[in-house]
């Protein structure tokens, strides 16, 4: 019986360090923080800008609940900030939101990495910088090549935008979820630009 017990024991051992080991060489080559810039006609249009103060922070609230206080990108449990997804439709001219996600801040700092280097504390970049580094294993010439690459698709963006008229309508209808309702929200339509009053960059 004794005997039994150890070779369960020794075997649920091994199973477990095979699996963490499997997740830290999986991990590697995974771009978790995808490093984000926003085209220069989307500056301020954003969900915090098209509604009210309480109306953001219960959205906010419906994702941090989601989250259980853990960030959805590197699983640290931390004072979370909430961060919007975005898809740029180049035919359409839309910027549509597509997802919310519970982050904490140094994750959050990473994606919008630009506004990260260029508004934020040294003490507080430098912090966001080793973080990125080390979740999504970089040295540091790739982040400056994906920083690169960033700023080129931002540019590209944009520059279609310009082309094609002022700017990306914002499509927000993402927000009429039954799981927003206690956000009180107005019904959202697909064009908030007009909407948005300029309050944070992201
Ligand atoms: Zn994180």
């Amino acid at each position: 019986m004794f005997n039994l017990y150890i070779f369960v024991v020794v075997v649920s051992v091994i199973i477990l360090i095979s699996f963490k080991i499997k997740s830290f060489f999986s991990s590697f080559g995974k771009e978790r923080i995808k490093l984000e810039f926003i085209p220069a006609t989307q500056y301020f249009l954003n969900v915090r800008a098209a509604v009210e103060v309480p109306q953001w922070e219960a959205i906010a609230k419906t994702h941090y609940r989601e989250a259980k206080g853990h960030c959805e990108i590197c699983s640290k449990k931390a004072r979370m900030e909430c961060h919007e997804l975005w898809n740029f439709d180049t035919n359409t001219f839309t910027q549509k939101l597509v997802g919310m996600v519970a982050l904490c801040h140094e994750c959050h700092g990473g994606i919008h990495y630009g506004h990260t280097i260029h508004s934020k504390d040294r003490a507080d970049a430098a912090r966001i910088t080793k973080h990125l580094l080390k979740v999504n294993h970089w040295s540091v010439d790739t982040l400056q090549n994906k920083m690169t690459s960033a700023q080129e698709e931002a540019a590209r963006l944009t520059r279609l935008a310009r082309n094609g008229g002022s700017g990306y309508k914002l499509d927000l209808t993402y927000l009429n979820q039954k799981k927003y309702r206690l956000a009180e929200l107005r019904k959202m339509t697909n064009d908030e630009r007009s909407r948005c009053i300029k309050k944070e960059s992201y």
